[in-house]
């Protein structure tokens, strides 16, 4: 028998949620599906996502896949090419680059004349990670029309705080100023955004977190009817009795202040359960609302079964997905799903 941990994945939550988008925007749709898809396979992902207008990843090789596959929707780079050398193939499977650099702009020109490559400018709104500085926007833009390699243009930038009160007033103003001159197609919204600012989903929307069943707000907010796609499930493999005052696991983080049952969940870090979930954490067993006990270690983590009896070696225990938000465990273990849900690692079987 294979060891019992596995990522379930609905598919079917996948065409919703993308339903769900359509729904609240009727802005294009890019489907943003980096790190395999948060998570959930980039393929199989892509295919229950394939009623979205586009696609955006970062991995070269990934979008190549892509389009092997068949996909003839646009799909994006997101963080453009690197070296000249990505230019030809980009060009050759017709995939829509970010440039969001000087460097970026002047690799440009290694490319053949009349290739035709579509380009998504990126502007620095206040983010201050990739994009063009609002008052370097004029000469690239100038540029890229003149530009005989490029096709045609889109405006695009990021939010920082789309989720957070602070929300996007900020960014937005600075970049409807600097698009206002321009004619080309406009992209802003993450899925934040998506869902609360509609002044922001101008022609191409790019949700990721949302189509995956995760709210971008965190536990406890409007659920948006969103249908969470993965499910991180395992088993017990061993059960003991601890005596008072006795610990569990690594450095003994947690003692028993009175005798308890502990059972150990075949489910560790390198399985990419996070191992900074502190005791306390929220698990399902058998269905039933349990914690964490102590220190994850690399394969195993132990879990309280004090309140269930019937719970013995081979009881099913979810750490996220049905029944379990992967954004309540996020929070207790002081991170957000996206890193959870992309977290989890190869040696973990996605069974759709
Ligand atoms: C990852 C990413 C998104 C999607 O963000 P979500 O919060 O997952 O919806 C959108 N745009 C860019 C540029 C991104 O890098």
């Amino acid at each position: 028998m294979p060891r019992p941990i596995q990522a379930r994945i609905d598919l079917s939550a996948l065409e919703h949620n993308l339903q769900a988008a359509r729904r609240a925007s009727g802005a294009r749709i890019m489907a943003v599906i980096k790190a395999a898809a948060y998570g959930h396979g980039l393929l199989p992902a892509a295919e229950a996502l394939g009623a979205a207008d586009g696609f955006a990843l970062l991995d070269l090789r990934d979008a190549i896949k892509l389009r092997d596959a068949g996909f003839r929707q646009t799909i994006l780079l997101l963080e453009g090419f690197f070296t000249p050398d990505d230019l030809p193939p980009s060009v050759a499977h017709d995939f829509a680059c970010v440039i969001h650099n000087a460097q970026q702009l002047a690799m440009l020109d290694s490319c053949p004349r009349r290739s035709a490559l579509q380009v998504w400018l990126k502007i620095n709104t206040g983010m201050n990670r990739l994009g063009f500085a609002p008052r370097d926007v004029p000469a690239a833009m100038e540029k890229l029309k003149r530009h005989t390699a490029v096709r045609d243009i889109t405006l695009m930038t990021h939010f920082s705080h789309a989720d957070e009160a602070a929300g996007v007033a900020a960014q937005l103003e600075v970049f409807d100023a600097l698009a206002a001159p321009y004619r080309t197609a406009r992209s802003l919204a993450n899925s934040a955004a998506l869902l609360r600012y509609p002044a922001t989903h101008a022609d191409w929307v790019r949700p990721g977190i949302m189509l995956y069943g995760a709210s971008p707000f965190g536990p406890g907010g409007q659920p948006f009817g969103l249908k969470p796609a993965m499910t991180l499930q395992s088993r017990i493999i061993s059960v003991r009795e601890i005596a008072a005052g006795e610990c569990i696991g690594y450095s003994g983080t947690f003692c028993a202040p009175a005798p308890m049952r502990a059972g150990v969940v075949a489910c560790g870090y390198a399985d990419g359960y996070p191992r900074h979930a502190p005791t306390g954490t929220p698990v399902l067993v058998e269905g039933q609302r349990s914690k964490t006990l102590g220190r994850v270690s690399m394969d195993m983590l132990s879990v309280d079964l004090s309140a269930l009896p019937d719970a013995c070696v081979g009881s099913s225990v979810t750490l996220w997905g049905e029944g379990l938000p992967v954004e309540e465990v996020a929070q207790a273990a002081g991170t957000i799903s996206y890193e959870l849900l992309c977290a989890v690692s190869g040696r973990v079987p996605l069974v759709y």
